[in-house]
């Protein structure tokens, strides 16, 4: 039984859009993605598997276009409603979340740039998709380059030193590609396109890249196996190579002149939103505990009864509703300023992947030895909780480029 939360300001439709959210993630995501935690990625990833099948229905629910405006046929979401939107989400699912927030990329960029051209070829035939065939991926991570890939702002960017791997080369009109995003592209083993992160000019470091809109569907390009891994299983994983693939002059859309700022402003927007999902998971780990502690007897009373599983409950309540206040006070901030301050979207990611792993962590303790167990929801939760803190730029490194920032400000 949920607790009563300090929902300030919401209004009418943030009520309605977080209780349509929260059924649809207990009811339908969280059974299916206990269901692939236990299976093995290929059969995650094989069509009709349950994750397909989720998909297609998220899509149909119009769920993909969280981000996208309504005079595009999105949801339109105000800021608010989009952190509710993926706090409730992850409540039932969290590598759901990741996989749908993934969907978005292309999309995300074409509506950013306001280009008609690319809203016709990314925008409308994604937000008309409705058995999810059309996705996208977020491919900036290699095999050799992770956590310096998001160093914006730092020294380190602009050095020579290293720089992408994956390679555009301007040839007769068209840019060909060549290179290896790694194994942990999210989608990547199924997205139909991916906001490539290329280098254009090595001779600046990673300040030196692009990023490219490109179709996954040609000659060219081909994908690893899924990847098998401990935590978010039901997200799909993996490599995706390049081989001279060709991507038309037009869906180069960023280059060095604001690759930088652009990439900053997608860690601004990604970070924000891993603080809402991270929430969602403390949140789903607190209701799992509160529950069990009510139901176990020991000691001739249920768990609850005793002070120090008080303790522990309140401490978890802290937890989460620190992270609430904080990641959507970030995501509402920086969805509506620009450019945003990505050190408050860094804080909320930082913040709330440990509180979601510390809370997780409590939980299965709360569980006692049944914690440990296949068949307790919460362990799937505490590998979920663990994968965040690396996600999305690993939380060292983050807080390094962060520090770095709050200098730039006062400077
Ligand atoms: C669940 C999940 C989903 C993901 N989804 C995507 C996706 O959709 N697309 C994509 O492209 N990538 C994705 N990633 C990749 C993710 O962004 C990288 O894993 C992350 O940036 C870290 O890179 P790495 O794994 O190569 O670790 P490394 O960069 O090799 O880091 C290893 C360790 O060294 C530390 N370290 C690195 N550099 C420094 C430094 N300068 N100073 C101090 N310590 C340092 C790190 O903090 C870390 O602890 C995903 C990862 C996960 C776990």
């Amino acid at each position: 039984m949920p607790y009563t939360e300090l929902n300030l300001d919401l209004t009418e439709e943030h009520r309605l859009i977080k209780r349509e959210v929260h059924d649809f993630a207990v009811e339908v995501l969280r059974p299916a993605s206990l269901e692939l935690d236990k299976m093995s990625p290929e059969d995650v990833t094989r069509k009709g598997s349950p994750y397909w099948q989720c998909m297609a229905q998220a899509y149909r629910n119009n769920y993909h276009t969280v981000l996208i405006s309504d005079e595009y046929g999105g949801l339109g979401l105000d800021p608010l409603g989009v952190h509710i939107f993926w706090e409730e989400l992850s409540y039932g699912s969290v590598g759901f979340a990741v996989s749908l927030g993934c969907s978005c990329f292309s999309s995300f960029y074409a509506t950013l740039l306001c280009d008609d051209y690319l809203i016709e070829k990314f925008v409308l035939p994604f937000v008309n998709c409705k058995d999810a065939s059309v996705m996208s991926c977020w491919g900036i991570t290699e095999p050799a380059h992770g956590s310096d890939n998001l160093m914006t702002g730092t020294p380190f960017f602009r050095d020579p030193c290293a720089c992408q791997e994956v390679r555009a080369v301007k040839k007769r009109g068209k840019w060909v590609l060549n290179g290896q995003k790694s194994a942990w592209v999210s989608n990547g083993p199924i997205a139909s396109d991916a906001a490539l992160f290329v280098n254009l000019d090595p001779g600046m470091g990673f300040a030196g890249g692009g990023i490219a809109l490109v179709d996954l569907n040609q000659k060219g390009i081909s994908r690893g196996k899924p990847l098998n891994k401990m935590g978010q299983r039901e997200l799909p994983q993996g490599e995706i190579f390049f081989d001279d693939a060709v991507c038309p002059d037009e869906h180069m859309i960023i280059d060095p002149e604001s690759y930088e700022a652009i990439t900053e402003l997608t860690l601004g927007h990604a970070n924000a939103t891993m603080g809402a999902y991270f929430t969602g998971v403390a949140q789903a780990a607190y209701d799992m505990a509160m529950e069990y502690s009510r139901d176990r007897v020991q000691g001739g009373k249920p768990l609850c009864q005793h002070q120090m599983v008080q303790s522990r409950l309140f401490d978890m309540f802290i937890a989460i509703e620190t992270a609430r206040a904080f990641s959507r006070s970030a995501m509402v901030f920086n969805m509506n300023t620009t450019p945003p301050l990505v050190q408050y979207s860094i804080a909320s990611k930082v913040y709330c992947t440990e509180a979601a792993f510390k809370v997780t962590s409590e939980a299965v303790q709360l569980f006692g030895g049944h914690g440990l167990t296949k068949d307790a929801p919460v362990e799937k939760l505490f590998r979920d909780a663990r994968a965040g803190m690396i996600e999305d730029g690993s939380n060292d490194s983050l807080s390094l480029a962060a520090g770095e920032m709050l200098l730039r400000e006062v400077q």
